[in-house]
């Protein structure tokens, strides 16, 4: 019987990050897709910093990037046109060290994660690979799948086993726990179409369409490709809205049939949901395997590559090092909170486009210079997990500071936690972790001193897990932590 570090089933943008995260390390990974190929039509167009930077570490931005725009932000309008909420990006790297937010093509990237895959000697993609059952023994996991073409049957052996397969998992079915419905359900037309030739007077930013009458989305795409979302009212057929005379009636405000080609129409349903466990011994899920939710803040796929970068170290450390529970069980415990607040506020921004005016979608809402109300981005924190509650700097997102001229901490660091301090500690017994002594660093030093810390312990994920203020404080956190660092 063939055997695996890791299986991971699920070849979406979910599965091709957390891949990539664990080919760095050299395991031998087999990676089940039930298609013959990747999905080539547009789905997710937006993703933040925060996922750049995850695509930073394993090594695609530089190719990827020309594949992408910067996203200028969003207008919410009401149904006289006129501004009722501004969701400005601006153009400024974040502490990230990338811009607040891109537009992109999900088939483009899809291609990159794959392309990078195909780099690695121990990675093994396997195709029409449809997972039928996956089991729990003590020390593995035991995967039967067919592929639908020969109709073979497989039965193979793997350490762990991830499942990002999708709203509709059979991991998650195999794990027998439920996704729970948060409350959003609703049926919305998403055309895609590609413009014969620019068109100028078409928005450069998102624009959210609050109409009571007719709720809708304007997503300004990469190069000559846009996008409109809106929502089907009740007694309307899904046939009648995919219609050429219903879409082109809808899109005639905006464009003309001869102006583009209608690339894709579709009917989704926008649900929001997320599942009772995710993890059964040594069975994981992630993506939207795991949460659901609507995609009116471009958040569905960054919130599956935020699962991705927060689990792939964990199971690292326990494929190099040793299994560990506590660790294990962070993840979801972790994430879940961090991504239940995207649900939540993606599902007020999507009664806000159904026009309740009303709807306060963050706290982060203050009037800008023209008196119109604007909004910035949230950022949440992780859950409870590793890391001590009461300390305030535990969870925060550190910063990716520059240290050479064309050098930032990422390309130095990248699948490695790091020991950061200053002058002020002295580092004692510090063995098999990253070390970085920010003497000479000035916006290092900065920044520890405006969070009230000498040392911190960053994770591999970029988030910091520790800090302390005293040579005391450090060996209490490192003899705690250095474990889990290596
Ligand atoms: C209209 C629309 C717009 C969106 N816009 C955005 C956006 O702008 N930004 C954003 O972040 N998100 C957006 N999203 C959400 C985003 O597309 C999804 O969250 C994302 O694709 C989920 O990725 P995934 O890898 O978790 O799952 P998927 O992309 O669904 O991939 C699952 C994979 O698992 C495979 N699979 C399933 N079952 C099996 C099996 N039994 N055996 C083997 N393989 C199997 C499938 O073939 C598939 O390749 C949007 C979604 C929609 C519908």
């Amino acid at each position: 019987m063939r055997e695996f570090d890791i299986v991971i089933v699920g070849l979406g943008p979910t599965g091709g990050t957390l891949a990539n995260l664990f080919a760095m390390h050299g395991f031998s990974i087999l990676i089940l897709d039930k298609e013959e190929s990747f999905y080539p039509l547009p789905r997710a167009v937006h993703f933040d910093d925060e996922i750049m930077r995850v695509f930073q570490t394993i090594g695609i931005t530089k190719n990827f990037l020309k594949y992408t725009i910067i996203n200028k932000g969003t207008k919410f309008v009401n149904s006289n046109q006129k501004v009722i909420l501004d969701w400005p990006r601006p153009k400024k790297i974040t502490d990230n060290g990338w811009y607040p937010s891109y537009r992109f093509h999900q088939p483009d990237l899809e291609k990159q994660l794959r392309k990078r895959l195909k780099s690695y000697k121990k990675v093994l993609i396997e195709q029409n690979a449809n997972v039928l059952k996956i089991k729990n023994s003590k020390n593995n996991v035991n995967i039967k799948y067919i592929n639908s073409k020969s109709k073979k049957i497989f039965h193979i052996k793997s350490k762990y086993l991830v499942g990002c397969d999708g709203a509709n998992s059979v991991t998650r079915r195999q794990m027998k726990t439920k996704m729970n419905n948060l409350g959003f359900t609703q049926k919305w037309a998403v055309v895609d179409l590609i413009l014969k030739k620019n068109k100028k007077n078409l928005p450069d930013r998102t624009i959210q369409y609050s109409n009571p009458k007719q709720p809708a989305t304007y997503c300004r795409n990469v190069g000559k490709r846009r996008r409109w979302e809106f929502a089907i009212k009740k007694n309307l057929s899904d046939k009648k809205v995919l219609s050429e005379n219903y879409i082109w009636n809808f899109l005639k405000p905006w464009i003309k049939k001869s102006e583009a080609i209608l690339e894709r129409k579709t009917v989704y349903t926008f649900k929001s949901g997320m599942a009772r466990k995710w993890r059964k011994g040594r069975i994981f899920i992630a993506g939207d395997a795991a949460h659901l939710m609507p995609p009116f803040m471009g958040q569905g796929m960054c919130a599956g590559i935020r699962d991705a970068s927060n689990l792939a170290w964990k199971i690292s450390l326990c494929l190099r090092v040793k299994h560990n529970e506590a660790l294990l069980n962070s993840y979801q415990s972790e994430r879940s909170l961090n991504v239940k607040e995207y649900i939540e506020t993606t599902m007020r921004m999507g009664e806000f486009v159904n026009a309740v005016e009303s709807i306060q979608i963050t706290k982060n809402i203050s009037s800008n210079d023209k008196g119109i109300k604007s909004m910035q981005s949230i950022k949440p924190k992780l859950g409870d997990g590793i890391g001590h509650v009461k300390d305030k700097n535990r969870g925060k997102v550190f910063p990716q500071f520059k240290l050479k001229k064309n050098k930032n901490l990422d390309d130095y660091f990248s699948k490695k936690g790091i020991i950061i301090l200053s002058s002020e500690i002295r580092a004692k017994n510090i063995k098999n972790c990253s070390l970085l002594k920010v003497k000479n660093l000035k916006s290092i030093s900065a920044y520890l001193k405006n969070i009230n810390s000498k040392a911190i312990l960053v994770r591999p994920d970029r988030f910091i897990l520790g800090s302390a203020n005293s040579n005391q404080e450090f060996n209490s956190i490192l003899k705690k932590y250095s474990n889990i660092l290596r």
